[in-house]
């Protein structure tokens, strides 16, 4: 039986928009994620030649790059139904959460510098010349975690010693950045541009990080080897070093007091916990339809699996975890959405929630996908080891879930 949607009232132009990404999804990005996962030496991944730039160039070339940014800078934020720019999340984390995670963490800096480009000229053409990149040449990051500080960024902590080790000190029209971003930074290698938070106040700890929009061309940053690990192994990760970086001063755009007054700690992790949920709800109905289907095809004891009664009752309380979470997410997608559009503040405890419960039922749902495959579900002939493995690192992605909801506890 075919999956059944419920949910109602959707327009043909969202209809449209969600079957154009899930054949993206489905013809692209799935076959060059399997391709990316099997390269033994993550430096392949990005190197020239590699499929990850046709992914790149799809994706641009469906102008899915352009949702972070508003329309006067040629971008498409704001004017999408919001139904519509969650389905975009859903199906592309359905092809392969890894590449979902690198297109998203690509177009962070700009969506950011669109917010600074009326007042400064730099930002304004930071956005241009990525809106108009088709090939993947403008490429973003987020970087926060340092090898010193990982969980702890979502707990803040007021003293010293857990301030950011990345810190940047006003001389003339220039900060003087040192220190390290972690290996674990998405694109960190290939990225162009980065969103960097820096500590600025060291006495203040993480409530003295400032927030600069900067290109990755300036002298004194360098980049670590790309990251070998079990999943998402076509998203790019690695450190970036600051050796007396100079930063100019109009690329420092929040200051620590700007960021605690705006409360940025909350919105930032609303945004991109958000946005994790609806990816993993895409990811978890993956290891569903994959169980499903392989699940009428084998044929042991006479019949095909799926006509035994652990087999059908486990498929369906995958079935019911994946639904819970596609609504959740919605739900949670929907609001903030709707918040965002009137100038007020997100739900981060909704955004953190909505992922948590996303990651681990992801895991959940890919494990129990694994046990139905029997031993095909362990070989690479199948892919749900790979969305297995792409699952689990959900929980530690963008914050360790444990940590994020000790964080999130304190919005309730
Ligand atoms: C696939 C993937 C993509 C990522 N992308 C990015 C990115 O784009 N940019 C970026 O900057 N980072 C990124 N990260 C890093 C990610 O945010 C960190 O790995 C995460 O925050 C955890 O930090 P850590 O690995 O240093 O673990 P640690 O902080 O060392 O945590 C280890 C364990 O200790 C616990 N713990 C840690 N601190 C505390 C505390 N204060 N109180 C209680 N318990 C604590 C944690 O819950 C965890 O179980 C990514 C990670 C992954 C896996």
């Amino acid at each position: 039986m075919a999956y059944r949607d419920i949910d109602m009232n959707l327009s043909a132009e969202t209809l449209a928009i969600q079957k154009e990404v899930r054949k993206f999804a489905k013809d692209v990005m799935r076959p060059v994620g399997i391709e990316l996962d099997q390269m033994a030496d993550p430096a392949d991944v990005i190197a020239q030649g590699s499929p990850l730039w046709d992914a790149y160039k799809g994706f641009r070339d469906l102008e899915l790059h352009l949702n972070s940014i508003p329309p006067e800078y040629g971008g498409t934020a704001g004017t999408l139904d919001p139904m519509a720019s969650y389905l975009i999340s859903e199906e592309l984390g359905y092809g392969d959460v890894g590449l979902t995670v690198s297109f998203g963490a690509s177009g962070m800096p700009f969506g950011f510098a669109a917010l600074f480009a009326p007042f400064i000229p730099e930002m304004e053409q930071m956005v241009r010349d990525y809106v108009e990149d088709k090939k993947g040449e403008v490429v973003g990051c987020w970087a926060i975690t340092e090898p010193e500080h990982g969980g702890d960024w979502s707990l803040g902590g007021e003293a010293p010693e857990c301030g950011p080790s990345v810190t940047g000190v006003l001389k003339g029209d220039e900060y003087i950045v040192n220190g390290e971003k972690a290996a674990w930074v998405s694109n960190g290698t290939l990225a162009t541009h980065a969103v960097l938070h820096v500590g600025l106040d060291p006495d203040k700890g993480m409530g003295g990080t400032g927030l600069a929009l900067i290109p990755l061309d300036l002298p004194g940053i360098s980049k670590g080897a790309p990251l070998n690990k079990i999943g998402q192994r076509p998203l790019n990760q690695g450190s970036i070093i600051f050796e007396d970086a100079r930063i100019p001063k109009q690329y420092m755009v929040l200051e620590p007091s700007t960021m605690v007054d705006m409360n940025m700690g909350e919105t930032i992790l609303a945004g991109a916990n958000g946005g994790m949920a609806q990816i993993f709800a895409g990811l978890a109905k993956a290891a569903y339809d994959e169980a499903f289907n392989y699940a009428q095809q084998r044929v042991q004891g006479g019949v095909p699996i799926i006509e035994h009664k652990n087999i059908k009752l486990d498929l369906f309380k995958m079935f019911t975890r994946v639904e819970a979470v596609r609504a959740n997410s919605r739900r949670m997608a929907l609001y903030n959405a709707a918040q965002n559009a009137l100038g007020q503040p997100p739900s981060g405890a909704h955004a953190v929630a909505a992922k948590c419960l996303a990651t681990e039922t992801a895991t959940w749902v890919a494990s129990k996908a694994v046990q139905i495959f029997g031993g095909n579900g362990l070989t690479k002939e199948y892919p749900v080891e790979k969305i297995f493995r792409d699952a689990r690192a959900g929980m530690i992605e963008d914050g360790v879930n444990e940590t994020l909801g000790l964080a999130a506890a304190e919005f309730l």
